[in-house]
């Protein structure tokens, strides 16, 4: 009789959760060790497609994740006065983003992958792994508690600043490459003036951007985003500096949104930065979702890699069988091409995100501004055959 193998996963976020569910799903026995102390909620709204909806549907969690979905409405864009620039219907909104395409909360899919992994695996809070050493045989983690965990494999899924991959493969300035943004948000306790309920309301100028964007029954968050040639040091200032001084003479509902921030003790803070890692595995060890390739918010998948990815670990496993350097070495092979190309796609949108220069910002916009004309409008919901 085979016996059952055994994972320890390093973090509780989508890549962490997604991964215990399907090596259990696998018949592993998986154990989450996460550092923060509480299971986190809440966060930004992520798009949600491509692999991560097609794994979602093959993991049996697509009904729940269509239940959180959360319908895009108008957007509008303003202009450095306050006054509208355009505004691009709700219904043209929701054609662009097409079918098989969910616009859910970071938390919500942690919650709904929490819930399924629930009774059928051990998740230890506070708690980090202090030392990892490795054989032929097994892995053997020395956790912050004190204990040992011995596994045949060890899933680094602690995201951008992975403790694993600092641990096992060489320090994060190895390699991280920044992309000269810094991105913030927190959630608003209330809807600044001069934005309308239903809408997602954005700015942009001289490199930065702020957009309200109202959540319905989840609230409403702020999203910052602004270039910078110092990411690191702009790290170290802390958002309730930093943010502050990027944004101080933006006008618009800049100077509400910062009264909010100064109050705000969870703020998601961070550089906009890609993990370029050239293998993903050191023998037992393997990272998964932003410890191992962070797309970055340019691309707009890194929610849907993660749980793609850790769908695709689990198959390679099962495929494998006790071969865990060859199922290593066939699930890279199969998700590092979508993820390169997530990538280079949030390197082109790099220059795109917040236009220094008028011109730039003009051409950026012009898609849009071009779809929130009527006709554009009817032409793409009939393309898309969108319905209500
Ligand atoms: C502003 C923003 C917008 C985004 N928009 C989108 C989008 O539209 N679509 C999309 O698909 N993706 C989007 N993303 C990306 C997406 O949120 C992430 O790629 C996704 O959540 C996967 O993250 P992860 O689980 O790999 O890492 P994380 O979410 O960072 O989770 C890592 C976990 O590990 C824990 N941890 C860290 N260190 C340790 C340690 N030493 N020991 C134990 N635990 C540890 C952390 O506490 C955390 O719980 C966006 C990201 C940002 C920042």
């Amino acid at each position: 009789m085979a016996t059952t193998k055994s994972a320890l996963v390093v973090g509780s976020g989508i890549a962490g959760l997604a991964a215990a569910l399907r090596l259990h799903q696998a018949g592993w026995r998986v154990r989450v060790v996460e550092r923060a102390p509480l299971r986190r909620g809440g966060g930004y709204a992520v798009s949600f497609a491509g692999i991560g909806y097609d794994a979602a549907e093959r993991m049996g969690i697509l009904p729940e994740l269509v239940d959180r979905h959360i319908t895009p409405d108008t957007m509008v864009y303003v202009k450095r006065d306050g006054s509208t620039s355009f505004t691009v219907p709700g219904r043209t909104v929701r054609a662009m983003a097409g079918e098989r395409n969910l616009n859910l909360l970071r938390g919500d899919i942690e919650d709904v992958l929490h819930r399924r992994v629930g009774e059928h695996v051990r998740i230890s809070y506070g708690t980090t792994v202090e030392h990892i050493e490795q054989d032929a045989d097994g892995v053997r983690a020395r956790l912050s508690d004190g204990t040992e965990a011995v596994a045949d494999l060890l899933v680094g899924a602690d995201g951008l600043h992975s403790t694993t991959r600092a641990q096992v493969f060489g320090p994060e300035s190895a390699f991280r490459r920044d992309l000269d943004h810094m991105v913030g948000v927190f959630m608003l306790d209330r809807l600044p003036r001069g934005v309308e309920p239903g809408t997602t309301a954005s700015a942009t100028d001289t490199g930065r951007t702020l957009a309200v964007i109202d959540l319905g029954r989840n609230g409403a968050a702020a999203f910052f985003g602004y270039r910078t040639a110092a990411p690191d040091a702009e790290l170290a200032a802390g958002p309730h500096t930093a943010v502050p001084r990027a944004y101080a003479d933006m006008g618009w509902v800049a100077p509400q949104v910062l009264e909010q921030l100064a109050g705000a003790d969870d703020v998601y803070f961070d550089t906009v930065s890609q993990m370029v890692v050239d293998r993903w595995s050191r023998g037992r060890v393997v990272l998964l979702g932003d410890a191992a390739w962070c797309v970055t918010l340019f691309a707009g998948y890194g929610s849907a890699l993660a749980v793609g990815g850790a769908d695709a670990l689990g198959t390679a496993l099962e495929e494998h069988g006790d071969d865990v350097a060859s199922a290593l070495a066939a699930w890279e092979a199969r998700i590092r091409p979508e993820a390169e190309r997530k990538q280079r796609l949030g390197r082109r949108v790099k220059g795109l995100y917040a236009p220094k220069d008028p011109l730039r910002l003009w051409l950026r916009d012009l898609p849009l501004r071009t779809a929130s004309r009527p006709w554009m409008s009817r032409l793409i919901q009939r393309r898309l055959q969108l319905k209500g």
